[in-house]
């Protein structure tokens, strides 16, 4: 059975700095060009402890005037960032991950109390990883690098030659927006390519959780990042958002997110035609096949749905599994779901945590009360807590593939299985979507795997485990989960334009 253990930390936060936002509320302030600085109206906005609903913070509400302002810093600080040498700008960016990683209890405990995921997963899985990013981006600061072409121009001036090269040059002022539900890491994902390209930032991190970033703002500026080449703008999406996406002065937009929000993205940037790169919506597919290893399927099937209370955007959200195992599979990942122990993030026995709000909580017991009245089957699920915002693991079967929990991002810990028979069936249905961020499929067969592999729409195939991620790793989506990708190499592409000179010699 699925326990609530406590709403309330009851470990008790071992970082001062934690402690004291749990004894008293503390208004934080913007990051504008090295200064930190109260918004240009006095509102603020409540941040909230998911768990138990206790205000613990009050962020600045950034209005179109803070966001000008730091625009104009990131604008005046491109020269200053841009006059470091590579070697100087991978030394910052090897400090800010230093200093990740030096305060990496604090940062988990506050990334835990902000957002609600288990301490485990801040701790292990999500801060050492936005640490990571900064390293892996720190040495690619030495490999922006353009390519001499060997060009075949017909027109040459009598004795003269034609040599052509490319420059790699910065994109310039980068407005990067970010969700809740992995702030930091998400965060980092952007940040560290965008500085390694030699771009500047405005930084707009979610209402919901904007405390990891402000720390990082100060960070930031403790590994000697000069003044203006970070700030971070806190506020909300319609507003503070919306005012940096459609900027005139911002180059580019580095977006991750909802679907529909990356279309308002898409139509703010047309002011001034910026680049924008969008990490997306999905609804990734697991298709499990009879001959696959069920000791890797079962618990792999489950963690990829019930992780950060399946607040994941590459969470497998389906699972299209063969006839022959179909009940052994899903009655596996529900019991897997029952014991896990839902409570506050901060006590350290908690395996899930809750959802961000009531709202989203409301949202995904919608879906599952739709799918019941349709007459689906449900394993577990269900509210626990008096808060309203913990829900149970989740496993929703005999559902038709066009029914709203199967096609719609529901964003929490509920599985869609489906039986299958032809394995085209399945690779249909999984294709099915109008997103296509990751997906997997389990089997010992490697031709199976390999086939498959190719043929499912989505930016990330996993064979045998799910959510596995890694900063040399690309992650990103195609159709409407978006496009351009975070992680790895092709990630600083993002962030930088090519300039072709041509030259008569
Ligand atoms: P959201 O789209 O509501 O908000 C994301 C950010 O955009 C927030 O900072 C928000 O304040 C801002 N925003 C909202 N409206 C805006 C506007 N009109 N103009 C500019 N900015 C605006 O998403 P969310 O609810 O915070 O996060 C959940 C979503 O993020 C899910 O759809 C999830 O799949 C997606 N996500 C995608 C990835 C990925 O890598 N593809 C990773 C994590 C989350």
């Amino acid at each position: 059975m699925s326990i609530v253990t406590s709403i309330l930390p009851a470990s008790a936060p071992e970082t001062p700095f934690v402690s004291a936002l749990l004894e008293k509320p503390q208004t934080q302030k913007m990051l504008i060009n090295g200064n930190w600085v109260e918004a240009s109206q006095s509102e603020t906005i409540d941040v909230l402890d998911p768990a138990n609903g206790t205000t613990i913070a009050y962020l600045q509400r950034g209005t179109a005037t803070d966001v000008d302002q730091a625009v104009k810093s990131a604008r005046a600080a491109l020269p200053v960032w841009g006059k470091m040498t590579p070697r100087q700008k991978a030394e910052v960016l090897h400090k800010i991950a230093d200093l990740i990683d030096a305060n990496i209890e604090a940062l988990s405990e506050l990334e835990t109390l902000d957002q609600g995921k288990p301490y485990s997963v801040s701790r292990w899985a999500e801060i050492p990883s936005a640490a990571k990013q900064f390293r892996f981006f720190a040495g690619l600061c030495h490999a922006v690098e353009g390519k001499t072409i060997n060009n075949s121009v017909e027109y040459q001036p009598e004795g003269r030659d034609v040599h052509s090269w490319t420059l790699k040059e910065p994109v310039g002022v980068v407005g990067a927006i970010v969700p809740w539900n992995s702030p930091l890491v998400l965060t980092a994902m952007k940040i560290a390519p965008a500085l390694a390209a030699g771009c500047t930032v405005v930084l707009k991190p979610s209402e919901e959780t904007s405390l990891t970033a402000i720390k990082l703002g100060e960070m930031a500026l403790e590994a000697g990042l000069p003044p203006g080449v970070l700030n971070v703008v806190t506020g909300y999406g319609h507003e503070t958002g919306s005012a940096l996406a459609s900027h005139t002065d911002v180059d580019k937009i580095a977006f991750t997110g909802s679907t529909q929000t990356g279309r308002a993205i898409v139509d703010a940037s047309k002011s001034n035609l910026k680049r924008v790169s969008l990490e997306l919506g999905g609804k990734s597919p697991a298709i499990v096949m009879k001959d696959a290893d069920l000791d890797l399927a079962i618990p792999g099937l489950a963690n990829g749905i019930f992780f950060n209370a399946g607040q994941v955007c590459v969470a497998n959200s389906r699972a299209f599994i063969h006839a022959d195992i179909y009940d052994q599979v899903i009655e596996g990942v529900a019991a897997y779901g029952a014991e896990m122990q839902l409570g506050h993030g901060l006590n350290r026995q908690t395996a899930m945590g809750p959802v961000v709000s009531r709202k989203q909580a409301d949202r995904i017991e919608a879906y599952v009360e739709g799918a019941r009245n349709d007459g689906a089957q449900i394993l577990g699920g269900g509210r626990c807590g008096d808060n309203g915002t913990f829900i149970k693991p989740t496993v929703v079967g005999n559902v038709s593939t066009a029914s709203p929990i199967a096609q719609d991002e529901v964003f929490g810990p509920v599985l869609v299985a489906q039986k299958f028979t032809e394995m085209d069936e399945a690779l249909n249905w999984a294709n099915d979507t109008s997103f296509g961020l990751a997906s997997s499929i389990w089997t010992r067969d490697f031709s199976t795997a390999h086939k498959v592999s190719r043929q499912l729409r989505a930016g990330t195939v996993w064979i045998n485990t799910h959510s596995m991620f890694d900063a040399a790793l690309p992650i990103g989506g195609v159709k409407q989960s978006g496009y351009g990708r975070d992680s790895g190499i092709t990630a600083l592409d993002n962030y930088l334009e090519t300039k072709t000179v041509c030259a008569v010699i």
